[in-house]
């Protein structure tokens, strides 16, 4: 049986005001009900303007995920009762979308979207024991649905989907795009194709509702797989319904039977007028794109293939950090003045993903907010590849950096971090370590080899890190015969 998948994904744009009417758009705001105006609660009376930034943002994701756009669009309400929709509709899209027939390609395989409109959010339904609370600080906030055609075969393509959309939405800066914050919420509906049980193909397909996570789409869809291919070969019919998720029991639950396209009652919004896109200057908004993910990790293979494939992918994942790596590189190139970098491309990435990835979490900091410039820390890593400072140094030295913002120079200077050099000075210090550690030496003379990294260590310790390491090994063999 082959599953049959296609997702309609909602996304809050992060505009700096609501859709229709002036209040703030601010999904941080702890406090309910203050972003709030007449317009967004539904009072009579009141009239929408559309907001441009968020309309140029929605062409901006259809251009990127080679869409078609409508020359002229419009919008329309749509008609349903519920607590959180203070006007009885929902401004939407229905016939003319912004774009459409667009497509993303996941593992090289299109993935087509049929389309991408504009509509607004709804408030928050809080829900207490004895009673439900409503915070309209997110009705009408821009939100940007995207429909995809049924194209998805799998659990973990669908989980790639949203992954690969998420991650170009962040690249545009359109939208955080957090599922666990609600900003990018995901519905995926499924059927399954049975072939061969000598049973008609049955018309039905599931929705499933509220997953907020990726790890909630594969689970959802893993599940109702499962569930549907079990009813199937029972010879049940299925039928076609809203099923919610519990991520606790990881089941999918019946919500509600669908409703149908015509319970919506859509018809054009008569306050607002049609949207016609040659007043746009679609040239210019398509020029803010800046390079995709797909395009830039094409890129990073052919300029640095001394990185790893896993290397990139993790890169790749946080504009900020490809910006900083790239801008470490040419900061490096500039100091080597033309010689040849590949070799310290290795000591950027690793001084990167390790150290100063490390720090970024233990500070729960992020590359958006370093205080670490590319150029200094380009000048730590030349230091380090030309071997005037050790491993342990350059760490220490990164610290610094990090945390105060200091120079480069500041900290070497300052704290003499320079690998000592001097073989006389390392001599007497290992003679003076050969003398206190009479175990680990008889150890190494009886064949233990890993005793003479015990006694590089003590030096290590003894220099507070300033010993070339590949120097002092040489002395302590020279030193026990
Ligand atoms: P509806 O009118 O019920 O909203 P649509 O045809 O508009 O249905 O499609 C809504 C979503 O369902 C789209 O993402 C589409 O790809 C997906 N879809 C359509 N047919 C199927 C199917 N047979 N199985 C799974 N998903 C489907
Ligand atoms: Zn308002
Ligand atoms: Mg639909």
């Amino acid at each position: 049986m082959l599953p049959v998948i296609g997702l309609e994904i909602h996304t809050e744009l992060k505009t700096k005001r609501k859709m229709f009417c002036d209040c703030k758009n601010d999904s941080e705001e702890k406090l309910p009900n203050v972003n709030i105006c007449p317009i967004c609660l539904g009072h009579p009376g009141t009239l929408p303007s559309p907001n441009k930034k968020a309309i140029e943002m929605v062409l901006k994701v259809g251009k990127a995920l080679n869409c078609q756009f409508n020359e002229v669009s419009k919008f329309d309400r749509k008609n349903y009762f519920y607590p959180d929709l203070p006007k009885g509709y929902q401004i939407s899209q229905y016939d003319l979308p912004f774009c459409f027939n667009g497509f993303l390609k996941i593992d090289n395989r299109k993935i087509r979207i049929r389309r991408i409109h504009l509509e607004e959010d709804t408030a928050r339904s809080i829900h207490f024991k004895d009673k439900s609370l409503i915070d309209f600080n997110r009705a009408g906030v821009p939100l940007m649905e995207l429909v995809t055609e049924p194209d998805i075969k799998s659990a973990k393509e669908a989980r790639k989907f949203c992954q690969e959309l998420q991650l170009i939405l962040k690249y545009l800066e359109v939208s955080d795009a957090n599922m666990e914050k609600g900003q990018m919420r995901c519905e995926v509906n499924i059927s399954l194709k049975s072939q061969n049980l000598g049973f008609k193909n049955q018309k039905y397909k599931v929705e499933i509702k509220n997953l907020n996570s990726f790890r909630a789409v594969e689970e959802a869809i893993e599940y109702e797989i499962r569930r549907q291919t079990e009813l199937i070969k029972k010879r049940e019919k299925l039928i076609q319904e809203t099923r919610g998720w519990d991520p606790e029991k990881k089941q999918t639950f019946s919500q509600r039977f669908k409703e149908k396209e015509s319970d919506y009652r859509y018809f054009p919004e008569p306050d607002l007028p049609l949207i016609d896109f040659k007043k746009f200057n679609l040239e210019k908004i398509f020029l803010e794109i800046p390079e995709l993910p797909e395009k830039k990790k094409e890129r990073f293979e052919k300029e640095y293939p001394s990185l790893k494939k896993e290397e990139i992918e993790i890169l790749i994942e946080e504009k900020e950090e490809t910006d900083f790596f790239e801008a470490t590189v040419s900061e490096a190139k500039n100091l080597l003045k033309g010689k040849d970098i590949s070799g310290l491309i290795r000591v950027i990435i690793n001084l990167m993903l390790r150290d100063l990835r490390s720090l970024i979490q233990e500070t729960k900091n992020s590359f958006k907010n370093l205080i670490l410039t590319p150029k200094e820390f380009a000048k730590l890593c030349v230091a380090f590849y030309e071997k005037k400072v050790t491993s342990p140094i350059a760490k220490k030295i990164l610290k610094e950096l990090y945390g105060k913002g200091y120079s480069f120079e500041d900290v070497f200077e300052k704290e003499e971090f320079s690998v000592i050099e001097n073989k006389n000075e390392l001599e007497k210090l290992a003679k003076e370590i050969i003398k206190e550690n009479p175990k680990a030496v008889k150890d190494y003379l009886s064949g233990k080899e890993m005793s003479l990294n015990f006694l590089v260590g003590k030096l290590m310790a003894k220099t507070k890190g300033k010993a070339n390491p590949q120097t002092a090994k040489e002395i302590f063999k020279s030193l026990i015969k």
